[in-house]
């Protein structure tokens, strides 16, 4: 998902912005990838963006509201 962002260039993710007049689910998206420890993206939702590994892949959530 990342990579198809990237090849549909920011203009992309702006129309996206403007349109829904939010951040949308790719701002979301970045925001979780991009390091452990950030702010949840869910709204209302005070926790922070945790990072494990299994069977050697890694995946993030948050310990507050498990998404
Ligand atoms: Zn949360």
């Amino acid at each position: 998902m990342l990579t198809e962002a990237i090849a549909a260039g920011g203009s992309s993710l702006r129309d996206h912005r403007q349109a829904t007049g939010e951040l949308g689910y790719f701002q979301h998206a970045f925001r979780v990838y991009d390091r452990d420890g950030a702010p949840c993206p869910t709204p209302g939702c005070t926790g922070s963006i945790r990072r494990i590994t299994q069977s050697g892949r890694s995946s993030y959530f948050c310990a507050t509201c498990q998404h």
